[in-house]
């Protein structure tokens, strides 16, 4: 039976399903929907369409619109709305929906973690003089703002739309490196004490936890709270 597959994608694993459900199945119509905050994604298998769909009711219209017959989440694991929505609009419109979540990282012999459930309590583990490596999206920044004793190096995929409120900051613009040893030398390139991210899970943001592993830094890790 032929299929019309919406993805909800914005994850390096939506975007290896949607060449695996090409490459398997050429008489699909396969779909991967991004939110569109990246300027240039990498590209993808099958069709792309970017920006929202105005909440759960916008998505409901979409799968009705584009008679998807199903929807696969497989968005990243702390974009919660967008999987809110795909659960009500999957509902509303009769569509199953299946829920690819990735585990989050577990912590292995040498990793030096102090977690913290929300980015106002990683703000305030930072230690006084540090030098942090601030690895989250341009949108989670602001509570660091306080923190005018803390150098942050600030890693973005595109530079921000307006200046960042931190007071002593550096912008590091592109993607996090592919390895542990690509991140090892931008730690050391600049003097990195600490790292600042989240507990996503994945392949793709892992090497800079290899590489504060290998150098022994600290890394004050957000974890996903249970709400
Ligand atoms: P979010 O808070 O769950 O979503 C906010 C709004 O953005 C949604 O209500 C929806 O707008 C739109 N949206 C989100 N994902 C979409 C998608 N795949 N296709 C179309 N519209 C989408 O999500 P977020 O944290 O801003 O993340 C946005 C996207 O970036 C996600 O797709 C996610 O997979 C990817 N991403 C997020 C992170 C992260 O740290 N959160 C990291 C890497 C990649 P409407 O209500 O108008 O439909």
């Amino acid at each position: 039976m032929t299929e019309t597959v919406l993805i909800l994608g914005g994850t390096k694993e939506a975007a290896a399903l949607a060449a695996e459900l090409v490459r398997d199945h050429p008489e699909w119509r396969v779909i991967t929907s991004l939110a569109g905050r990246t300027k240039e994604p990498h590209p993808l298998a099958g069709e792309v369409r970017i920006g929202g769909f105005g909440g759960a009711d916008g998505l409901a219209a979409y799968l009705r619109a584009e008679r998807i017959t199903r929807l696969i989440d497989a968005t990243h694991p702390f974009a919660r709305c967008i999987s809110t929505n795909a659960r009500l609009a999957a509902q509303h419109a009769g569509v199953p929906l299946e829920v690819r979540a990735r585990p989050p990282w577990a912590r292995q012999p040498g990793d030096i973690w102090i977690e913290v459930s929300s980015l106002e309590e990683a703000r305030d583990a930072i230690p006084a003089g540090a030098r942090v490596l601030l690895a989250l999206g341009s949108q989670h920044i602001a509570p660091f703002a306080e923190r005018a004793d803390v150098h942050f190096l600030v890693r973005m995929i595109d530079p921000p739309e307006t200046p960042l409120a931190l007071p002593d900051h550096e912008l590091l613009i592109g993607r996090p490196g592919r390895t542990a040893q690509d991140e090892v030398a931008v730690l050391s390139a600049h003097a990195i004490t600490h790292i600042v991210c989240r507990n996503s899970g994945g392949s793709g943001a892992y090497a800079k936890i290899e590489a504060a592993r290998q150098l022994g830094l600290p890394v004050i890790m957000r974890v996903m709270d249970a709400s």
